[in-house]
């Protein structure tokens, strides 16, 4: 459904990248649209999947409840966008929210609009920023992570490349928090079950994926064609670097790449 040779990226930015203890962390943000602003002087298309809207919105929720999250994503997305839009308007981008539920995939009509509005937004050279409607869902349905949003959006818009920006560098042979020899992988060919087995279990606090959401998510993109890197989303050129060879995280080469 790609509508001409232009390099797609979509990029996702995870929960502990652009939040902190206090809500949003506005510096990152900054950093991020400093990037994006150049692979838009490229000609590139450039989509964010970006997570944070109940992370900003938590600090503003003085009740415990078992869908408080929920109202905190309700607050905290439109607080998330303005921190976007306040960054892209100093590079005079405009930038374009979209929000997501699971049907969206499953509905043929609805899934058909929403990359036909996506194309046309990139054409038009609005950045798009998805995260899923997560005050429209209690718990069923969800699409639960936007590791797979993000993969799903990927191979959905037949993007070149997904980004996944995390607060961990990559893919470890052990689990960095607790083991020093823990080695960074630097590219996989194949995911199959022993990449799967050195995925920690933990999650952060506030983001729901977890590192094996992430490599599932680029399991599945990679098999669909779109190479998929995962890099730490605090350290400067990061995205850059997915693009020149350079990349200080994990690869994940893509199966029957033909782009
Ligand atoms: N949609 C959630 C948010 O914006 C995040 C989901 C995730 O961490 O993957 O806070």
């Amino acid at each position: 459904m790609k509508n001409n040779k232009k390099m797609r990226l979509v990029i996702k930015i995870g929960t502990q990248v652009i939040s902190g203890k206090n809500g949003l962390n506005k510096k990152r943000i900054r950093q991020i649209i400093i990037e994006v602003a150049e692979f838009f002087k490229l000609g590139y298309e450039v989509i964010l999947v970006s997570s944070g809207a109940i992370a900003t919105g938590l600090p503003f929720i003085h009740f415990k409840s078992k869908f408080h999250k929920k109202i905190a994503a309700a607050v905290g997305q439109p607080l998330l966008m303005h921190a976007y839009t306040n960054e892209a308007k100093k590079h005079k981008i405009i930038i374009g929210q979209v929000l997501i539920l699971s049907d969206d995939f499953t509905n043929r009509k609805n899934f058909k609009n929403l990359i036909l509005n996506i194309n046309d937004m990139l054409s038009h050279k609005v950045l798009p920023i998805i995260n899923e409607n997560d005050v429209m869902k209690r718990q069923d349905l969800r699409i639960n992570d936007n590791d797979t949003l993000g993969a799903m959006v990927a191979v959905g818009v037949s993007a070149d490349k997904l980004i996944i920006l995390t607060n961990k560098d990559g893919l470890y042979t052990k689990n960095p928090d607790h083991d020093k020899e823990a080695v960074l992988i630097k590219e996989v060919s194949k995911i199959n079950s022993e990449t799967m087995a050195l995925c920690a279990t933990g999650k952060s606090a506030l983001g729901v994926g977890g590192m094996l959401a992430k490599i599932k998510a680029a399991k599945y993109a990679t098999q669909k064609g779109v190479e998929t890197f995962i890099g730490n989303g605090k350290k400067k050129g990061i995205i850059i670097g997915a693009l020149n060879e350079n990349f200080s995280g994990t690869r994940f080469l893509a199966k029957n790449n033909n782009k």
